[in-house]
This record gives structure tokens, C-alpha cells and sequence, in this order.
């Protein structure tokens, strides 16, 4: 699934590419596609972009008529401009086609969505956009936040760290990997209880979620299309048993990075430098978890 730092380098290029064009077609082209029926997505017909904005994973074509069509790409989604408006693109869920692009802009954007799930989706939706599904209930940006507003989110709950960062009704954008490399960076267990962490690791915490969201959204505007959060360089996400190359102020350790395996994910961590040197026990309820 694409992180903040994918969609907010993508919500760039579209933002130059999409400024002030008109949009004059709107085409459902799988049914599933559209999430909501009132307004109709076709109540953004003539009206122009004023911007592309991003919350969390979320992007948002803001219309100046007060219409927004707020874009979820799930797991497999790429909104991609379309030059060839095939009548039935491969894996097509929804297609924007505007008048008037800003130059070099393309004409038509397409929403696709690989695999079977058909999650991904457009809601059209009237007035503020944060104030209504899907985006009511979503944290704040983490990169928003300052020190205290950051340590009052997060230290609310007493959870482990890894699972706090990745909820997004906590804070919003922050996927595995952002998870993994950010408790990296900071220096902290991701099984650490978000509730007990001390100022001064807090501090750590909310320094090292900047640093490392800023350092990904970076890479990520180096490329011309969404990426996959895979594809970005790492410290320990995706190099378990890879010796560990240390946090950004120091230099290798000299330990490997090490796992615990979830059903649906993997968490990864440098026991030198996070655990105290302890390696975590794949049992999830083991008691050197802390
Ligand atoms: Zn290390």
C-alpha cells in the first residue's frame, strides 16, 4: 500500500499537471468504483481544480464549485494520466478528462486498480472534505504536529508504539515500513508501550517521524509516478538478517537486522540499537515483548 510519502510526491505532480483545468468528462467505468451518490461525481462537471491536496493516503480533487472527489488507492491503485482513453482500460475503475490543462498536462487521468479486491475509490463529496467520510475520523498529519500535540496523540494510548503509529484514526499516512524506520531512527522498541515512553523518547519519536517521512517524500519526488513503498530505500524494513547499517547520526553497529512475523506483517528492528540487545520471540505473547 502507497504511504505518505508516495501519495503527497504524486499529489505534487498532479497538482502541476491538473491546476486549473476544467473538468469536462467524468466516466464511471467500474461501478464499485464510486463510493458515494449524493452529490453525484458528476456535480464536479464543469467546475475547475483550484488544487490536489493529500490527507493521510488520501487524495483530493478540489473543485472551485465547493465539489471534492476524494481518491483512495488501497492496496493496488494508480491514478495515472491516460493518454490513450481505451473504451475498457485494463483494471479501469474511474477516468477524469479536463479541458484547458496547464501545459504539459495530460488531458485524462485514469484510476486503476490492480487485483480483485476493488477497494480503491472515489467519494464525491460537498464543503470541507475533512469534515466528512471517508476522511472524518482520520488522525492528523503527523508532520503537523509539534512536539506536544505529537506526544498527546501518541502517548493517549497504551498500545505498543509499531500498532499506535499505524492507526490512522490516531495519526494519519504512516504505514509498515514508515513504522519500522521511523522506531528505528528514534531509537525505541516498535513493542514499547506508547503510553509509558519517557520525554526525552518521545522527543526522539516526534523528531525521527519528520526526518524520516521528509527523507522518504524526497525520494519519492524523484520519480515521475507513485512508487511502491518497497522500492524505497530502507534501514531495516525488507532486510532481515542484513547487517544493519545504523541510524542516520551514527554507523553500522554491527548487529543484523532481526523480525517478529505477524499474519499480515513484519515487524523489523536492530536489537542493539531498540531492544536493549534482547531478540523478541516470535510469540506475540511472550514477555520479553516490551
Ligand atoms: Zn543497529
Amino acid at each position: 500500500m502507497p504511504e505518505m510519502p508516495e501519495v503527497q510526491a504524486h499529489c505534487e505532480r498532479m497538482t502541476v499537471a491538473l491546476a486549473g483545468a476544467t473538468l469536462s468528462k467524468f466516466q464511471l467505468i467500474n461501478f464499485a468504483g464510486l463510493k458515494t451518490f449524493d452529490p453525484p461525481a458528476d456535480a464536479a462537471v464543469g467546475a475547475r481544480i483550484v488544487a490536489v491536496e493529500r490527507h493521510g493516503k488520501y487524495l483530493m480533487l478540489r473543485f472551485d464549485n465547493d465539489v471534492t472527489h476524494v481518491i483512495h488507492l488501497m492496496q493496488g491503485g494508480r491514478i495515472r494520466p491516460d493518454p490513450k482513453q481505451s473504451k475498457k482500460p485494463r483494471n479501469g475503475i474511474t477516468r477524469w478528462i479536463f479541458d484547458d490543462a496547464p501545459d504539459g498536462g495530460a488531458e485524462a487521468w485514469l484510476l486503476t486498480e490492480a487485483g480483485t479486491e476493488r477497494k480503491a475509490g472515489v467519494w464525491a463529496v460537498r464543503g470541507e472534505p475533512r469534515e466528512q467520510d471517508p476522511l472524518l475520523g482520520l488522525g492528523p498529519d503527523p508532520t503537523t504536529l509539534d512536539l506536544d500535540a505529537f506526544a498527546a496523540a501518541i502517548g493517549a494510548h497504551s498500545r505498543r508504539l509499531h500498532g499506535v503509529l499505524r492507526t490512522q484514526g490516531i495519526v494519519s499516512g504512516l504505514g509498515r515500513m514508515l513504522a519500522n524506520e521511523i522506531l528505528f531512527e528514534a531509537g525505541l522498541s516498535p513493542f514499547a508501550n506508547a503510553s509509558k515512553i519517557d520525554a526525552d523518547e518521545m522527543a526522539r519519536l516526534h523528531a525521527s517521524t519528520q526526518r524520516v517521512v521528509e527523507a522518504a517524500t524526497e525520494h519519492e519526488r524523484t520519480l515521475d509516478d507513485i512508487g511502491k513503498s518497497v522500492d524505497r530505500p530502507s534501514k531495516v524494513h525488507n532486510r532481515a538478517g542484513e547487517p544493519c547499517l545504523g541510524r542516520a547520526d551514527a554507523g553500522p553497529c554491527g548487529d543484523t537486522i532481526h523480525t517478529v512475523e505477524y499474519r499480515k506483517y513484519t515487524v523489523y528492528y536492530c536489537p542493539t540499537e531498540q531492544t536493549g540487545g534482547r531478540v523478541l520471540a516470535d510469540n506475540t505473547t511472550s514477555k520479553f515483548l516490551k
